[in-house]
């Protein structure tokens, strides 16, 4: 015989029972089965929340209580011809009209006992399976219905009672030996006391019952049916990338339920695992996945972590002191307490040195545990041996489980690494002395997060995911985003990075989406998009708390290069092509490098000089490995180079700036550039990366525009002042022409000292044929004594500019 359970969800509505009911005739055919049911998915919270309700004489228990009569009257009609209906109807009606009595009754008396709501959440699964039962009856399967209540005797703990396994096993072998049905249907969940009151097998139990009846009978397999294809790496709602399990062991899946994997109720494994009846678990909506098998051998080659589960809502208790050094008894009073309070314990941890215990317990029960053990220990608070107890709320427990992981080593390291990585804060740690299961507390807030990040560290080493929150899509934003958009498979293939855009934002509205916007219609969404504002930008960021994530500003704003440091107190890196920050106070400078590496998050500005050519990295390379910096020559001036080398005395400066400013080589403010202050920028930007301090205001600029030029505060006066002074531009062009020089604006660094300013360059100097809005670094150091280290290549433009961002996320990626 095999024994069949099938889930709230597997029976939520009749399409999904039709679909139920196939597998079942599928599986009947060639064998006898047991069927235990859930309760119609929701019902079973629905019947509770309606208890409540009439318990405080709310009446609207009343409309609650028609919504579950219309659910089950609708799932009779749907699947029951008119004609067969009314037998169905009334006896269904009959067990409404029961429960009715029952809600009057708390009504009346404003009560709810533990028994009452026992008794209330049994009909969910009396309903669901008389119905069930009755349909199968409709398609003439050989079925026969069983109220598991006659098999299952238990305590008179009403909502989480303990069975009483040899008399309910002695009930089970009794009919089941009896039985010449092929199919036997039973409610799931509901038992009976000796004195035949209703009790419960705790939320989740219709496993259980399941598994108490397989062990009762001998069975040879348990299958457990519900909405996932089987016990996943980890809650597959959370993260997205978990897959099934194909095989675990009984000792794994324990661990993993009891940490908060649902898809099994923990209690279940215990009575199959004695008899070693191997539990099957399958997606009644893709029942072509094979699940996942769970049975006493765990696969020697699998993997040594085979899991990662959470359990939220929970309450670290500390009890802390000098007095409880060496002193017997202190825990033991502690457990005590909470067993006479019946709190359940799902994580210990003990210092040492006994100066402290902490104990995590469900939040709902944090207040009661700390009353209890504040009574306990009064004596010992009031002289001042122990501490009152510390309760913190709102934590998480994240578990690693896997059979196999005390024979690999650092596996701990790794995941606290990881979660370090991540600025998720542990508050406790405990390690199964078995070593099945590594358990972290942490706060809820991050739950999410760590769990992905260790999901990606054990499971998907080769896939790493990068979240980005992109500020300023204008010409070298758009680029950006379309070249993300090219590359997305090619960097999943062969950098194996899955880079998502979750944010964008321009000066108007903002658009968000957790899972990933779609890269070909972000315009739209963006459009459509809520106000902007850099604050709400931030604040979302924040609160969506994804792993790697990832803050860019692709703007020239001094008020976005002003919230840097907020991101990255949060752990959220910074990749900036906007020289403000890095250009600013060497204070600032100093503070954003520090702060990167204090929270951990990279900081990165490649764009800053050169566009997207490696000048920085190479730098900070030459840096790191120890060599120094001497002598810096430069044209950093994408679009100096393209006005200088495109001016002549046959056309205007003017005209040719327009030119450079349509092609998109300057700022939005073209004066910034041609006023050499965004050269001076650079310099100063190289200076610092190479271990000087250095301020704007040292650089030596020898500017060559005219002080009125200088002076304008819009482009269209600037542009007219060119005009005005063109006598003075064809004098500068003159003056190297006539000596067969070119005209380079170029910045040098020497001796701790910066300049930058228009130079005649002769034929034989390397700069000589920088071409169009090229640049060229030499770098002369220890290690490039007579021969500089040179980088050269396009320097400015917005598809460049783009690459160099893409690099810095991708850099990033590799971290
Ligand atoms: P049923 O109603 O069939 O008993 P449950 O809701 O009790 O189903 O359990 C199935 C759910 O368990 C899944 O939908 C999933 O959201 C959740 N779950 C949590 N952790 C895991 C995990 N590691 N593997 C599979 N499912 C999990
Ligand atoms: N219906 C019960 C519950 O929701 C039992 C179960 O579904 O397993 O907890
Ligand atoms: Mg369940």
């Amino acid at each position: 015989m095999n024994v069949l359970k099938f889930g709230g969800t597997s029976v939520a509505n009749a399409q999904n029972i039709s679909q139920v009911i196939d597998i079942i005739s599928k599986t009947s055919q060639d064998k006898k089965v047991a069927i235990v049911v859930s309760a119609f998915g929701n019902t079973t919270n629905m019947l509770l929340k309606t208890a409540e309700l009439a318990a405080i004489k709310d009446e609207h228990y009343k409309s609650l209580l028609q919504e579950i009569e219309n659910r089950h009257m609708q799932v009779v009609k749907d699947l029951i011809p008119v004609t067969a209906q009314s037998a169905i109807i009334s006896h269904t009606k009959r067990l409404l009209n029961y429960l009715e009595t029952l809600y009057e009754g708390c009504f009346l008396l404003s009560e709810l006992t533990p028994k009452t709501l026992a008794t209330i959440a049994s009909f969910g699964e009396l309903l669901s399976s008389y119905i069930i039962s009755e349909v199968m009856k409709f398609r003439e399967l050989d079925s026969i219905y069983k109220d598991s209540r006659e098999l299952i005797i238990t305590s008179e703990s009403y909502e989480n009672a303990q069975v009483e396994m040899s008399i309910t096993a002695k009930n089970c072998v009794d009919f089941f030996t009896e039985n010449k049905h092929q199919i036997v249907i039973l409610p799931g969940f509901i038992a009976e006391t000796e004195n035949g009151q209703t009790t419960t097998l705790g939320r989740g139990g219709s496993d259980y019952t399941a598994a108490i009846i397989a062990a009762a009978v001998d069975a040879s397999q348990l299958q457990i049916w519900t909405d996932v294809s089987g016990m996943y790496t980890s809650n597959p709602r959370i993260v997205k990338q978990a897959t099934p399990i194909p095989h675990i062991s009984y000792q794994e899946a324990m661990e993993l339920s009891h940490f908060g994997a649902k898809v099994i109720y923990p209690p279940t494994i215990q009575p199959v695992l004695e008899k070693e009846i191997p539990i099957l678990i399958k997606n009644t909506f893709r029942p072509e996945d094979s699940g996942t098998l769970i049975t006493k051998e765990p696969n020697e080659k699998q993997q040594a972590v085979k899991g990662i589960s959470y359990i939220e809502n929970i309450s670290l208790l500390t009890l802390e002191g000098s007095g409880m050094i060496g002193i017997p008894g202190f825990s033991k009073r502690l457990f005590e307490t909470l067993l006479a309070q019946k709190i359940n314990i799902v994580l210990i941890t003990q210092a040492s040195s006994e100066h402290s215990i902490c104990i995590g317990i469900n939040d709902k029960e944090a207040s009661k545990a700390k009353i209890a053990i504040d009574e306990t220990f009064a004596y010992e608070i009031a002289s001042g041996k122990v501490d009152p107890i510390l309760v913190e709320q709102q934590l998480a427990i994240l578990a690693l489980v896997g059979e196999n992981m005390k024979n690999h080593q650092g596996l701990s390291g790794k995941m606290f690494s990881t979660l370090g990585r991540n600025n998720v804060n542990i508050r406790a740690i405990a390690q199964g002395a078995s070593e099945k299961n590594i358990s972290a507390v942490i706060n809820s807030d991050d739950a999410k997060k760590a769990l992905n990040a260790l999901h990606e560290e054990f499971f998907e080493e080769k896939i790493k995911q990068l979240n980005l929150f992109v500020i300023g899509v204008g010409n070298v934003g758009e680029r950006f985003l379309a070249q993300l958009h090219q590359q997305n498979d090619f960097l999943l293939e062969q950098l194996k990075l899955n880079i998502r855009v979750i944010g964008v934002s321009n000066s108007r509205t903002m658009a968000f989406n957790a899972e990933g916007i779609d890269l070909t219609t972000w315009k739209n969404t963006l459009a459509e998009g809520e106000e902007a504002s850099l604050e709400d930008f931030h604040k979302m960021t924040k609160s969506l708390n994804l792993r790697n994530s990832i803050c860019i500003d692709i703007t020239a704003s001094e008020t976005v290069s002003n919230v840097y440091e907020h991101y990255l107190r949060n752990n959220i890196a910074v990749v900036t092509c906007n020289k403000i920050a890095c250009a600013s106070q060497y204070e600032n400078y100093q503070n954003l490098k520090r702060i990167s590496r204090k929270y951990n998050a990279p900081f990165l500005f490649e764009t800053n000089v050169g566009a997207g050519l490696p000048i920085i990295d190479t730098l900070k390379n030459l840096i790191a490995s120890g060599d120094r910096m001497h002598k810096i020559q430069a044209v950093l001036s994408g679009s100096l180079n393209f006005v200088f080398n495109n001016f002549s005395n046959e056309n205007t400066f003017k005209e040719v700036v327009i030119q450079a400013q349509k092609e998109g080589y300057t700022e939005p403010d073209p004066k910034i550039d041609l006023s050499g202050v965004d050269v001076a920028r650079k310099i100063l930007i190289l200076a610092r990366e190479s271990g000087y301090i250095l301020e704007l205001e040292d650089i030596q600029n020898n500017a060559f525009l005219p002080e009125e030029s200088l002076a304008t505060t819009t482009n269209e006066d600037f542009y007219a002042s060119l005009e005005k002074h063109e006598a003075h531009f064809q004098n500068i062009y003159k003056e190297a022409n006539d000596k067969n020089c070119r005209l380079k604006y170029v910045a040098t660094f020497e001796g701790g000292k910066a300049k930058v300013g228009l130079q005649h360059i002769p034929s034989d100097h390397p700069f000589y044929n920088l071409e169009g809005s090229d640049n060229i670094v030499l770098f002369f150091t220890d290690r490039y004594v007579a021969q500089p280290l040179q980088v050269k290549g396009a320097g400015a433009g917005a598809d460049v500019t783009a690459s160099g961002i893409f690099a810095d996320v991708i850099r990033i990626g590799k971290f």
